[in-house]
């Protein structure tokens, strides 16, 4: 469900419990309020478990008093109001205690988010404001001037992060975004650390995407069709509650037809995907009313080059990014599950996906189901979406494995032997 429908109460219980839910706070940790038409301020209360936080304890605030409860407000509502105030542009202010913001903010400094061109465009202008103790109204001055300045989300000295948007949706996702990118900022640094992103090439996913401008109205549509819409959209809040994709990154596509596919629609929360939500492309025009994801034209091509592809998913999972970002090459020769999934998993370039879809689609192979975007995200294939799926669950795990190792020592790869008797076993096609 679109949460922007939502009444205030109930958007601030939801994306509370998300946050809580996800592990981006504690659960006395955090607060979330939004500013509504009339000027009211709507604020999680004070002391109380986040962890079943319910929409009849947000408390309502007018001109800074609780209207119509008994319970008191967050005791972080002057920083709320205070961000208000200095923007009147801003409709909802969050603040939590996120691990990896957390380990940033203790260092001192903010996540750069030109190590990834979406949480670049997502999370806005950052910024890193100095400690104040909890509540007081020094901490409110400190961090309204921040915003005042013109920061999106704003990184706390020794305590969090202050995320603003116009709607709570906004804020949320400018916080969640700032904290996978701080996340993969920790894991590359593993690697050798992560690599920033020029303005040249930063500017390219902005210009380079492709619409699709020209739509038609589906008329009747087809059980297989009814199907598809939802497998996709459980997988996609699969992927979601796996961490694999965040409420602004990822998508996922299904062939239907020849010329035909299901694909996950451009800004829609992840988490929120519904069955009408998804866009149907034919023919390279789009669904009537739908604004297919951003690839979309990528999707069509791969369909067209490779018969035998059912489905797409793009995402950027968390460890895979670690290693995307660092530019370290990600080797399949872990186990052999990974190995018979993964293969080569070639690299394509950064800007291709906006320049020249035809070398990515050339990438993917009988033998390599699997690409990595350079600077960007892992790009798998299958011949049904469960299958694109697990390629992209076992990416990631691999992944994850590959780093955890390099704490016990040496990466000791399965050697060439074992992975011909593989190859042969599983009837890998050859390079
Ligand atoms: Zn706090």
């Amino acid at each position: 469900m679109n949460i922007d429908y939502q009444h205030p109460r109930d958007q601030i219980a939801e994306i509370m419990d998300r946050i809580y839910r996800y592990g981006m706070t504690t659960t006395s940790g955090g607060n979330l309020s939004i500013r509504d038409e009339g000027g009211d301020i709507w604020i999680t209360p004070g002391g109380t478990d986040k962890g079943v936080m319910r929409s009849s304890d947000v408390v309502r605030l007018r001109e800074g008093v609780p209207v119509d409860t008994m319970l008191r407000p967050s005791s972080e509502h002057p920083f709320h109001r205070a961000v208000y105030e200095a923007r009147p542009d801003v409709g909802a202010v969050l603040h939590a205690h996120s691990p990896a913001l957390v380990a940033f903010s203790v260092a001192g400094k903010a996540p750069d988010t030109r190590v990834l061109p979406q949480a670049f465009d997502a999370c806005g202008r950052v910024g890193f404001a100095p400690y104040a103790v909890p509540g007081s109204e020094r901490l409110g001055r400190s961090i309204a001037e921040k915003f005042a300045e013109g920061c999106d989300v704003v990184v706390l000295e020794n305590h969090g992060v202050v995320a603003a948007g116009a709607t709570l949706l906004e804020a949320f996702q400018r916080f969640e975004t700032l904290e996978f990118c701080a996340r993969t900022i920790l894991n590359a640094a593993v690697l050798g650390g992560a690599r920033t992103l020029s303005a040249e090439m930063l500017a390219l996913r902005r210009r380079g995407w492709k619409a699709i401008a020209e739509s038609f109205d589906p008329k009747a549509r087809g059980s297989r069709e009814r199907e598809l819409r939802k497998t996709l959209v459980d997988f996609v809040h699969r992927a979601y509650d796996r961490r694999l994709m965040t409420s602004t990154e990822g998508s996922f596509s299904a062939r239907l037809g020849n010329d035909s596919f299901l694909v996950t629609p451009y800004g829609v929360d992840r988490r929120a995907l519904d069955l009408g939500d998804l866009a149907l492309v034919e023919g390279g025009r789009r669904e009537i009313g739908s604004v297919p994801s951003r690839s979309a034209s990528l999707h069509r091509l791969i369909y067209a080059d490779h018969p035998e592809t059912g489905a797409i998913v793009t995402a950027q999972s968390p460890y895979v990014t670690a290693f995307i970002v660092s530019g370290t090459a990600l080797d399949s020769r872990t186990i052999p599950e990974s190995y018979i999934n993964l293969r080569d998993m070639p690299v394509v370039p950064y800007g291709a996906q906006f320049e020249d879809e035809g070398l990515i689609s050339a990438a993917i192979t009988a033998r390599n189901p699997v690409v990595i975007l350079e600077s960007d995200a892992v790009l798998a294939t299958g011949r049904t979406v469960l299958e694109a799926y697990d390629r992209l669950e076992v990416a990631e795990a691999t992944a994850n494995a590959l780093l955890a190792a390099r704490r016990l020592g040496e990466f000791r790869p399965i050697d060439d032997a074992a992975v011909a008797e593989i190859e042969a076993a599983f009837g890998v096609p050859p390079r």
